[in-house]
């Protein structure tokens, strides 16, 4: 695709994650407009070539494809219809919700955009972290028309892999239940983890075994060696975000009436643990919170 030829994207998100996903979308050749509440989230855009500017209504007016990479849902909410984003965009505009947001509400947000005859509307999660938002690694669930999800592959193809998940919302679904399973390993994992160094084992050793065997999980292969036994505590993904995500995928359960009880198990000991740890903690730190003590 020619840069001519290329949709201008609107970037409104420039956290942890949207910083490097609009840094590869610039560096790839688009024309990346975005914004972001904090002044020196903006600076780095300016920096990677993109534009940056201090309204997100400016976003929408520079915008053929405007990508969101907010906090959640109430925040999407209040910056597509409250600050008049949404009306601020040319009605052939495609709005991409890559945030982890409520998917109920996303579909709710959709149907009052068509309603409007406003943007399309498609949820795009993403899965991989900081890491992957990088490297262009993700894994992204998109959910919504087909034919607009197809229109935007050259976009996804920059950011990583992307996956037709169906409707929209159900990218927003999944997303949920998949950050459901892997807080929930995660702290199955540092207990497991725990228990055994308690008992003599030596961590690596642990890791290495658990790793060609059924023990395996994102947890084992990436979190424990990368976050936890290093000591770093920072894969760049807030505990706080992590349990927005899990709360999401139990309250989804709730509504189809098909609860989770070991979900409802995690998201009670996830609540202790952001109780008793620093507001801005890694979710890594849960490891500290079952037990683990750092070495030295
Ligand atoms: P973050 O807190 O680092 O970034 C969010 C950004 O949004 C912040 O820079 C904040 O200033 C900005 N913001 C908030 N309100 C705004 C507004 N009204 N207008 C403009 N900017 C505003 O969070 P993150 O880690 O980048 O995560 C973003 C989303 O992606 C979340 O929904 C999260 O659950 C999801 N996610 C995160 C990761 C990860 O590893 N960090 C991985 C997958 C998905």
């Amino acid at each position: 695709m020619s840069d001519a030829a290329k949709p201008r994207i609107g970037f409104i998100g420039l956290g942890n994650m949207g910083t490097p996903m609009s840094r590869r979308l610039a560096e790839a050749g688009f024309s990346v407009t975005g914004t972001d509440l904090a002044e020196e989230n903006r600076a780095r855009l300016a920096h990677a070539g993109g534009t940056a500017v201090e309204t997100a209504v400016q976003v929408a007016a520079a915008s053929d494809v405007l990508v969101l990479m907010l906090p959640n849902s109430s925040i999407v909410e209040s910056v597509l219809i409250d600050d008049g984003v949404a009306a601020a965009l040319s009605a052939s505009a495609v709005i991409v919700d890559m945030s982890s947001s409520e998917p109920l509400r996303t579909r709710a947000l959709a149907e009052r955009l068509a309603a409007e005859g406003l943007a399309r509307l498609v949820d795009a999660p993403v899965s991989g972290g900081v890491g992957g938002a990088e490297k262009g690694t993700l894994t992204i669930m998109a959910g919504g028309d087909a034919a607009v999800v197809e229109s935007l592959s050259p976009i996804f193809s920059v950011l990583g892999r992307v996956r037709h998940t169906g409707a929209v919302g159900s990218g927003h679904a999944l997303k949920a239940l998949n950050n459901l399973l892997s807080a929930t390993h995660l702290l199955a994992t540092s207990e497991a983890m725990v228990a055994g160094q308690e008992f003599g084992l030596d961590p690596e050793t642990m890791l290495e075994v658990f790793n060609s065997s059924s023990g395996r999980s994102g947890s084992t292969e990436n979190k424990w060696p990368n976050f936890v036994l290093t000591g770093r505590y920072d894969s760049g993904f807030g505990l706080g975000l992590m349990l927005k995500d899990m709360r999401i995928a139990t309250q989804l359960a709730e509504d189809i009436e098909r609860p989770s009880l070991l979900g409802n198990s995690a998201v009670e000991l996830w609540t202790k643990a952001a109780a008793d740890l620093d507001v801005a903690a890694d979710h890594t730190e849960i490891a500290r919170w079952a037990g683990h003590k750092d070495k030295g």
